[in-house]
């Protein structure tokens, strides 16, 4: 056996931090967890670590720095706090790859930070691509860093490409399952609540992603990420609706083959596919039968009912800090929604109009993109109030 993969897990006590586990847990000879990093749920990091035994963790907020201290420490763990200890964490010696699973744009300065010390990434959070893809791509290229997609859709993608590098690719279907509100008219999403919004039918997810993928915000996100990760032309990219989630996303060459990925809806294996790159590892995951879906269909998206998706089309044809802006304001709106100060539609007006106010710069470098993201949200509070 070779050396097992350290990894750090970046936001481990979220959703897909705890699926990572699982996969971690399931296959011990293969996976290490090196270092543990959450935010505010000190006592499942506790819990994690003691199972784990990561050589080091980090809890975000500071406030908790003394009941993780006083847990950890007589274990022999290493224990810091607070967000530029985040950022700094990923540079350990002993990290190998770390996943990145924080949520929003709280993940990039370490994911920026992880690539700049050369550790190969596992990325979920897709924020960090939406908002500074074109630097953090570059930085990768110059750092001989891998950026393996965790996200289903771009996971799909990855394996459909997988032993065709050197084939062109003519367009890619990312599929969208739509979300709880597919078919739907503006005068019923006029009405709905935050407890609607959070039922997924397909993916148990972290909040506000499960908003995104109720506004198709989600999808807009996703359509970026993939620009960057794939290297493709914004008209290469197209959306289809196909809300059994089973097909996660389908490649088209030049020839005009096309090549799926299916399976059930199942983060943990797109995050072990991540992780054990480029080996597949055996698992006892449930296994798809085609009996229990006779039906595999597929749909336009309603980009006139759904706007947020036309608007993270229009935000990467713009280019520049425009993606940055746009998920600066999602970020705000999604928040307000969930606190229940604006309605569902009113969140795409709120992107729209912080969109058309920001100021655009074409090719900005990291500090800018800082300045952009707080202009943007400052401009969207603005429109909220
Ligand atoms: P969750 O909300 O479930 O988890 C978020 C994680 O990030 C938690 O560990 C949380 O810590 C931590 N966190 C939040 N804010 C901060 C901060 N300011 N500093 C440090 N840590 C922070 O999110 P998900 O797991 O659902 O999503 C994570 C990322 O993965 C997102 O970018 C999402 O788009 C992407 N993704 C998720 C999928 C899913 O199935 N969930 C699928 C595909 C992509 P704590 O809980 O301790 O506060």
């Amino acid at each position: 056996m070779e050396n097992k993969k350290r990894i750090a897990v970046i936001g481990s006590t979220g959703s897909i931090g705890t699926q990572a586990l699982d996969v971690i847990r399931e296959n011990p000879s293969h996976f290490e967890a090196e270092v543990l990093v959450a935010h505010s749920n000190a006592q499942l990091l506790i819990q994690q670590a003691l199972e784990f035994k990561p050589n080091a963790v980090v809890i975000g907020n500071e406030e908790k720095y003394q009941e993780v201290k006083a847990a950890l420490v007589p274990h022999d763990i290493k224990v810091f706090a607070g967000q530029k200890s985040i950022e700094q964490i990923v540079e350990m010696e002993t990290v190998d790859m770390v996943l990145a699973s924080i949520v929003g744009y709280a993940g990039l300065a370490s994911t920026i930070n992880a690539i700049k010390h050369k550790k190969q990434i596992a990325l979920a959070n897709k924020e960090t691509l939406v908002v500074a893809g074109e630097l953090v791509t570059k930085l990768a290229l110059e750092n001989g860093v891998n950026i393996y997609p965790v996200d289903s859709e771009h996971s799909a993608i990855f394996q459909c490409l997988a032993g065709e590098w050197e084939n062109k690719v003519e367009k890619i279907y990312l599929t969208a399952s739509g979300g709880p509100f597919r078919g739907r008219d503006k005068a019923f999403l006029s009405t709905v609540k935050k407890e609607q919004a959070l039922k997924h039918p397909n993916w148990v997810m972290g909040a506000k992603i499960t908003i995104d993928s109720a506004s198709l915000m989600n999808k807009g996100l996703e359509v970026i990420e993939a620009k960057w990760l794939f290297n493709l032309k914004p008209e290469q990219i197209d959306v289809i609706v196909h809300p059994q989630s089973i097909v996660h996303s389908l490649v088209q060459f030049e020839d005009g083959s096309m090549k799926a990925q299916m399976g059930l809806p199942d983060m943990k294996l797109p995050i072990q596919y991540a992780m054990a790159y480029p080996s597949r590892l055996k698992n006892n995951f449930p296994r798809f039968d085609f009996l229990n879906y006779p039906n595999l269909t597929f749909e336009k998206p309603d980009l006139h009912t759904f706007v947020n998706l036309a608007l993270a089309f229009e935000a990467m044809k713009h280019g520049g800090n425009m993606p940055c802006v746009l998920n600066a304001a999602n970020e705000v709106v999604v928040e307000a929604f969930l606190k229940d100060k604006i309605g569902f539609l009113q969140m795409s007006e709120v992107i729209a109009k912080t969109l058309q106010k920001s100021t655009f710069i074409k090719s900005p470098d990291y500090q800018q993109y800082v300045e952009s993201d707080k202009e943007a949200r400052r401009l969207a509070l603005e429109e909220i109030q």
